[in-house]
């Protein structure tokens, strides 16, 4: 087929999609491509998250998340205003249950403050229960700003308005890249099935970035790992001890925010991710197995460096994995009433974490450039609430290095 694109974007998740539509609405007159490998958009993280929109209080003052969650944050809900996505700014509490956590709580409080987050306030233990009766803490945060939205919609929009623009710009599923083949001015983008031409490639392949990255020739230090958080449903009988969100203080060691509860804009409410090391980057259940991602992550020395440092914490995670019993028990933390009757299994997402070689996670989004490409090597949350913000980061990024203006 052959057909010539200006821009040839790589992963149709959320990031990928935002960039598009950044990208067709400051350049209207340049083509953009946007190649998916599954039958669907979102197929992905995209749409294997907690879908909260999140406010901005846990990042580090001055970083790429913090900025672009709050403006990426507050860009979202207008959107959803806009084109009539479901969405709910229903606030959310973060409870410090013993003295040992006040410290940090009090660090992630002023973090939101020094970030500009708007509604938040310390709360004591008699407002954390006014606000969600079942939680037990000693004193909480209150973030008034914080919401829920189903991500998988916001993306499938973003496709729907890329397409809408017109002038050929084009979102293909079903799209998988095997290779690119460079020329003095564009890169052939090879598909399982075609072929593309692209005078400009921005990759934004999620679970799979660091691959495509060094397939189209460029280094990179990271390496994708992934970190698979399963999910409990509250049955019916525990539904009534959940108004809306409520979380644990983050332990400062890691990247994730901890077991929590999260009412879903499309019913019911959610208790997890817990965080377990996979062996399987796209494998959707607890036995799921690749020998090419586990023999790659085991090639890489920042992996054994990583289980080096954080055994401890890789163990109870499996624990929690593998036992309802001991899931339930980190629940219980914040809702000490919660039954075992209270919760079933469900669902499960995985989270690409780029790490470096020193075994360190890198906690901010990271672009590379190479040659006549782009590539978006770690986007972990809050990429979702920031999309439109991080899109435009990006589509601002390749204005600039690829001369688009002119
Ligand atoms: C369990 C979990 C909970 C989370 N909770 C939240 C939350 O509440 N709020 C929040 O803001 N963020 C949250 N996040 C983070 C958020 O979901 C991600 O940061 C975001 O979805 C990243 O989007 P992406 O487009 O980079 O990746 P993805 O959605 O993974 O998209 C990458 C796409 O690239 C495609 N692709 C890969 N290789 C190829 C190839 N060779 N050819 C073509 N296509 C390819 C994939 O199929 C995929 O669709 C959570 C993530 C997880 C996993």
């Amino acid at each position: 087929m052959n057909e010539k694109f200006d821009i040839i974007i790589v992963g149709g998740g959320i990031v990928g999609l935002a960039t598009a539509l950044k990208l067709v609405t400051m350049h209207p007159n340049k083509t953009v491509l946007v190649l998916e490998k599954e039958k669907e958009v979102a197929a992905h993280q995209t749409s294997h998250n907690s879908g909260v929109i999140h406010s901005g209080i846990y990042y580090k003052p001055g970083s790429y998340k913090a900025i672009n969650c709050l403006i990426g944050r507050r860009e979202l809900v207008s959107f959803a205003k806009e084109y009539k996505i479901a969405h709910d700014i229903c606030g959310k509490v973060i409870v410090a249950t013993d003295k040992g956590e006040l410290a940090h709580m009090n660090k992630v409080y002023n973090n939101g403050i020094a970030n500009g987050v708007e509604d938040i306030e310390i709360i004591d233990s008699k407002r954390i229960k006014e606000i969600e009766p079942f939680c037990e803490g000693i004193a909480g945060i209150r973030v008034g700003c914080t919401g829920i939205i189903d991500y998988g919609d916001v993306a499938r929009k973003y496709a729907e308005l890329v397409i809408a623009k017109g002038n050929g710009n084009k979102v293909l599923t079903s799209q998988k890249v095997i290779a690119f083949e460079k020329s003095t001015d564009s890169t052939t983008v090879i598909t399982e099935t075609d072929k593309f031409i692209g005078k400009y490639i921005i990759t934004t392949a999620g679970l799979q970035a660091d691959r495509i990255t060094k397939k189209e020739g460029a280094k990179t230090d990271a390496s994708i790992i992934g970190f698979r958080g399963d999910y409990y449903d509250l049955t019916a009988k525990g539904l009534s001890k959940v108004k809306n969100l409520i979380y644990p203080v983050p332990n400062p060691k890691f990247p994730f925010l901890g077991v929590h509860y999260t009412r879903m804009i499309k019913g019911g409410t959610e208790c997890g991710p817990n965080a377990v090391f996979v062996f399987d980057r796209e494998g959707y259940s607890k036995t799921a197995f690749s020998l090419k991602d586990t023999a790659e992550a085991f090639g890489f020395k920042g992996t054994w460096k990583f289980f080096a440092k954080h055994w401890q914490f890789g163990l109870d995670e499996y624990r929690g994995a593998f036992s309802k019993a001991y899931f339930l028990k980190r629940l219980q933390k914040l809702i000490p009433t919660l039954e075992m009757d209270d919760i079933e299994p469900s669902r499960c997402g995985i989270r690409a974490m780029a790490l470096g070689s020193n075994g360190e996670m890198l906690d901010d989004f990271k672009i590379e450039k190479h040659g006549n490409a782009l590539h978006v090597i770690n986007s972990p949350s809050p990429a979702a609430t920031a999309s439109l913000a991080y899109g435009n980061e990006i589509a601002k990024t390749a204005t600039e290095y690829f001369n688009l203006s002119n």
